[in-house]
């Protein structure tokens, strides 16, 4: 059983929407084991998507996360990392596949919904960036 960190983003709070995109999620057989909204703060952001930081588009993805609140959360499940990048869909919607989160509520490559991890290790310290152990139930 595995775990990975998940981001509701902007597009998806200001649109009123964390239900509809967790409702995917728990159709997936991923449980939210742990999730709250916040205010995420400009080094929040600049640091959770530090490895962009050279990136032509990483000035406007930061602005873009600090713009509304955000829901972050832990999903465990089977293979939990690989099975959400799937719900998820391709990164550029247009090219995520049918039924995936992505395709049916990404606005464009930049407010694209959701964050997952990529790998266990980025997991982890993701979710360390975020939860304690003892709000993962
Ligand atoms: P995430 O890391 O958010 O789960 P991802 O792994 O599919 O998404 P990355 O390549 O890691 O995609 O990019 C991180 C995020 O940066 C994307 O989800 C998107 O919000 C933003 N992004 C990526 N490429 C672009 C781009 N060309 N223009 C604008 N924003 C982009
Ligand atoms: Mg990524």
């Amino acid at each position: 059983i595995e775990q990975t960190f998940s981001i509701l983003k902007p597009d998806v709070t200001r649109r009123n929407l964390t239900g509809a995109v967790n409702a995917k999620i728990e159709a997936a057989g991923l449980r939210i084991v742990a999730q709250k909204r916040i205010h995420m703060t400009r080094p929040q952001a600049e640091s959770f998507y530090g490895v962009h930081k050279e990136r032509p588009f990483f000035g406007e993805l930061v602005e873009m996360m600090i713009s509304e609140p955000v829901v972050v959360q832990v999903l465990r499940g089977e293979s939990a990392i690989a099975k959400y990048r799937e719900v998820m869909g391709a990164t550029n919607p247009e090219k995520a596949d049918a039924g995936t989160i992505r395709k049916e509520f990404a606005l464009s490559m930049g407010e694209n919904s959701v964050h997952g991890s990529d790998a266990p290790e980025t997991a982890a310290t993701e979710i360390a960036q975020f939860f304690t152990e003892s709000e993962i139930v």
